[in-house]
């Protein structure tokens, strides 16, 4: 059975599915695996090394693939290019693009979206949006220490004391605690405040301090937070500005699963800060979690230079690479049976993330979105 790697091909997309340490795990499962040229390029992985990991190099890989990984959702072409009842897995956002996954009905592809991998102890191994998460919450922190033109950790000189910076993290799932684990690790003095009522403690443990509202907590089903109501989303703001207004840096990464990410942060607020603060958003993305924000950009507001963080984890494409290849690999492993692709339905893993089989939508949220 051959397995093919795209080379990604939407814009901004530096990561690849596939890394060349990791092709023996595949090959050793029975699997031929080709890689279409310059598939690695932009994570800095040429060609040669995929070869001498034992892949070979095809353009027309994916066409003649039983098996096809990537990191976006393929393109409209690329589905068109499938062969007869090939698997697909990569991320697929089907809210976002429900067209595509019409598409991958109509061709009769197998599809899994890594986005929806059920996030339950026995597939943490398989857990993209964690290990990119991850990647995109340390980013964050890095970005937001080499924007601030001033020290993270305190200095003791013989010239004098130089303070901490104070930096404010808002939302601290994922992302967000990597944040603060990166930003304390560069010596600044962290707060941050989450809906959850399980994220406090994460939050101390951390090093950092946890900003504790005077407000119910906020958490939904499989330990997400849920939507705020407008009522309650202007008195988080009010509560929140105080410290935002103190903080040098202020990063955000607060999301709420399948909507527009929740403004934690009015531009009034922004306004509030210190000349030379810095705000950076990893949710501007999806919406933005400061108002004003926009993705891909640094834009000014008031005093503070606000950064709009778009694909951050693509911005590390080596590492986030590694981790994503090691998730799909782990999944792979799993839908594997004596040497041949068998994806058992009946795994709860596996059920909760195939979103497309034999021209039919398998995830029903997503089949009453498209039909
Ligand atoms: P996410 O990316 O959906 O959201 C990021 C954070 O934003 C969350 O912590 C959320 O509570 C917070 N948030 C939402 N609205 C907010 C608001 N109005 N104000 C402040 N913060 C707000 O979340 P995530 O990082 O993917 O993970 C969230 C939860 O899932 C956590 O409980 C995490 O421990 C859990 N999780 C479990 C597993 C597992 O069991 N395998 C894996 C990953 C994450």
């Amino acid at each position: 059975m051959r397995i093919a790697v795209v080379r990604e091909t939407r814009e901004g997309e530096a990561r690849v599915a596939l890394v060349p340490e990791l092709v023996g795990r595949l090959t050793a499962l029975g699997y031929d695996v080709d890689v279409e040229p310059g598939a690695g390029r932009r994570a800095l992985i040429s060609d040669d090394e995929y070869v001498d990991a034992g892949a070979g190099i095809d353009p027309d890989a994916l066409a003649g693939a039983d098996l096809v990984l990537a990191v976006q959702p393929l393109t409209a072409e690329q589905v068109r290019r499938l062969r007869d009842g090939a698997t697909t897995v990569s991320f697929l956002p089907a809210a976002q693009d429900p067209g595509l996954v019409a598409d991958l009905r109509d061709v009769g592809a197998t599809a899994f979206s890594m986005e929806l991998v059920p996030r339950i102890s026995r597939a943490q191994g398989m857990d993209a949006l964690s290990s990119q998460a991850l990647v995109a919450g340390y980013r964050c922190a890095v970005v937001a220490a080499g924007m601030l033109r001033r020290f993270f950790p305190l200095n003791m000189t013989a010239a004098g004391t130089v303070p901490p910076a104070e930096v404010v993290v808002l939302g601290a799932g994922v992302a967000g605690l990597q944040a603060i684990a990166t930003a304390r690790r560069l010596g600044a003095v962290v707060r941050a405040y989450d809906v959850r009522p399980a994220a406090a403690e994460e939050i101390r443990s951390m090093g950092a301090q946890a900003i504790e509202l005077d407000l119910p907590a906020l958490e939904g089903a499989g330990g997400y937070a849920r939507e705020m109501t407008e009522e309650r989303a202007t008195r988080q703001r009010q509560l929140l500005a105080p410290y935002v207004a103190a903080a040098d840096a202020l990063i955000t990464t607060a999301a709420v699963p399948g909507r527009t990410a929740p403004v934690l942060v009015s531009a009034a607020m922004v306004e509030a800060m210190r000349p030379g603060s810095v705000v950076v958003d990893l949710a501007a993305d999806s919406g933005g979690n400061v108002e004003g924000v926009v993705a891909g950009e640094v834009v000014r507001i008031g005093n503070a230079q606000v950064w709009g963080g778009r694909n951050v984890a693509a911005q590390m494409p080596g590492p986030a690479s590694r981790l994503y290849a090691q998730n799909v690999v782990a999944l792979v492993t799993l839908m594997t049976v004596d040497g041949a692709l068998a994806p058992d339905l009946g795994d709860e893993i596996l059920a909760g993330c195939c979103v497309t089989r034999e021209g039919r939508i398998e995830h029903e949220a997503t089949r009453l979105l498209v039909e």
